[in-house]
């Protein structure tokens, strides 16, 4: 088709593609070394209880500051990190830095309940030895306050695997959450079957809220559900007041999101917590 439009569009079409290879084959092979210069480093985004806003612990994100090309975000470098394989030590990283930070906010005042959540990609969950060595760590005293994140596409591909593994998380005293949830396949039946603590509304979910009451009622209708199978419920992405105040309303357990933070250096979490202590 593009031929139709003329020889520039073509050109321009190509030159657009290759920049974006170009990025991404920079991006891949400078990972591994920033890995290891730590430019690679987490940043800690509040979860406060409704309607309260206290606040209850912190999601780590990772953040890459790259030497040349600034902040990469994490949307850009996660999914080329999955096919490469370079999320299994950057994933462990992750964990290791974030475990140590939980265990030194859990010493200081106010902290002792303070809980951490962890991404892990499917690609982590599946493979086994990998598991052995992340559950090997964390058995050493480790897992106090530690909540896991996944996605619902890792529990699709093989739902009694799947299980098995989340199992072993929780023997460990490990709490699980199901990632974005409002997205993908998004089935309530899948969140009853899985050892599951928690389930986070994706923002996509939140953010509808206003436009049609309709919307209040269908997360209602989740969070009730939600909390019939014994789950508690964050909402993710929240902005607005008005978001604040339907969510509140309609039972929902936890919020994340700009209204209350950004995520923030290691710093200034800490000064929350000691502010909040
Ligand atoms: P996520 O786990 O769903 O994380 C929430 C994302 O929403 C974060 O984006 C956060 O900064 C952003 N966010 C929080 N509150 C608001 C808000 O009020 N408004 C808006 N517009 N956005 C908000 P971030 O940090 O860019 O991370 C993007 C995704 O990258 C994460 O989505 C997660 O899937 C992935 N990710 C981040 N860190 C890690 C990690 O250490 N390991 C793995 N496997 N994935 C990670
Ligand atoms: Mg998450
Ligand atoms: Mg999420
Ligand atoms: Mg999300």
């Amino acid at each position: 088709r593009a031929k139709e439009h003329g020889k520039g569009r073509t050109v321009l079409f190509d030159a657009s593609l290759r920049e974006a290879i170009l990025i991404r084959s920079r991006l891949q092979r400078d990972l591994t070394p920033s890995l290891e210069a730590g430019d690679i480093f987490l940043v800690y985004q509040p979860i406060v209880s409704l309607p309260d806003g206290r606040l209850t612990g912190f999601e780590a994100l990772v953040r890459w500051r790259h030497p040349d090309l600034g902040l990469v975000s994490p949307a850009q470098f996660i999914p080329i990190a999955e096919e490469t394989g370079q999320i299994l030590p950057l994933g462990r990283h992750v964990l290791e830095r974030a475990v140590e930070q939980l265990a030194r906010w859990r010493g200081m005042a106010g902290g002792a309940a303070l809980t951490v959540n962890v991404n892990l990609s499917a690609r982590q969950m599946w493979d086994e030895r990998y598991v052995d060595d992340m559950l090997a760590y964390l058995a050493d005293g480790r897992a106090g306050g530690l909540k896991v994140e996944v996605t619902e596409s890792m529990t699709v591909a093989d739902h009694d695997q799947a299980h098995a593994i989340l199992e072993r998380f929780h023997a460990l005293g490990v709490a699980l959450c199901m990632d974005d949830f409002g997205t993908g396949y998004s089935s309530l039946s899948h969140l009853g079957r899985l050892p599951f603590d928690v389930v986070k509304i994706d923002k996509s979910f939140v953010s509808a809220l206003g436009s049609d009451p309709r919307q209040e009622s269908l997360l209602r209708g989740i969070v009730e559900l939600a909390h019939r199978i014994g789950l508690e419920v964050v909402a993710e992405g929240v902005e607005t007041e008005e978001e604040r105040a339907v969510l509140t309303r309609i039972g929902c357990d936890y919020a994340q999101g700009y209204l209350f933070a950004r995520p923030l250096s290691v710093a200034d979490a800490e000064a929350l917590l000691l502010s909040a202590a």
